[in-house]
């Protein structure tokens, strides 16, 4: 199985790289953002929750996304495999963020007798970050996106809380940092050729 952790700030590019890596590798696509804004848009008590926290640019609390990503593992496994829904492994898109994130998601993934094969970070240095966040914000409808303030603290809020995370799968020896500025095909097959070296020998 490849189980891709994708990283990096809001606005590297991880959207835009993961529809292209589900399509070349077959994986299950698990963003805890999306998710929350399902719950968001089906006005459940969860989502109504964590929404007054995303309208901050603040991290939801660590158990709410690590609950969704179980339940999500779980739903996998219900629905197996079959010769016309192959699966190669799962894309972790925001997650985990925090260092309590990535311990658990090495648990959950450890009950299926897998584990995370590298972590890919996109790196993109703050500035360029606030100027792409505020582009996809004349678009992409998200409140998050339309106000520098809120913009900047989710970039804080990633520095401070969620870059350690790059230390923990750095000393499992699974960290990868790729340049998340240029091209979108030229930093795709960057992370195609971490791949590649990733899966040599591993199970
Ligand atoms: P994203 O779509 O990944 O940029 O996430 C949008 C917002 O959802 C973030 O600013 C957080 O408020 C929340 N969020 C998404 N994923 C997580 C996570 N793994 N841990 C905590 N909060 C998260």
């Amino acid at each position: 199985m490849l189980n891709l952790v994708l990283f990096g700030p809001p606005g590297a590019g991880k959207g835009t790289q993961s529809e292209k890596l589900i399509q070349q590798y077959n994986l299950i696509h698990l963003s805890t953002g999306d998710l929350l804004r399902s719950q968001i848009a089906a006005g459940t008590e969860l989502g109504l929750q964590a929404k007054q926290l995303m309208d901050q640019g603040l991290l939801v609390p660590d158990e709410v996304v690590i609950g969704m990503i179980d339940f999500k593992l779980q739903e996998s496994q219900s629905s197996p495999a079959s010769a016309t829904n192959y699966v190669g492994g799962f894309i972790f898109d925001g997650f985990p963020r925090t260092v309590p994130q990535a311990q658990a998601l090495d648990q959950l993934l450890a009950r299926y007798g897998t584990q995370i094969t590298t972590m890919v970070a996109l790196v993109v240095d703050d500035e360029e970050l606030i100027r792409r966040l505020l582009k996809r914000g004349e678009t992409s409808g998200r409140p998050d996106d339309q106000n520098e303030v809120l913009i900047r603290r989710r970039v804080t809020e990633y520095n401070d809380k969620t870059k350690p995370v790059a230390d923990y799968y750095a000393q499992q020896g699974k960290y990868v940092a790729i340049d998340g500025i240029g091209d979108i095909e030229t930093i795709f097959e960057a992370i195609c050729g971490t791949i590649l070296k990733a899966n040599v020998g591993a199970k």
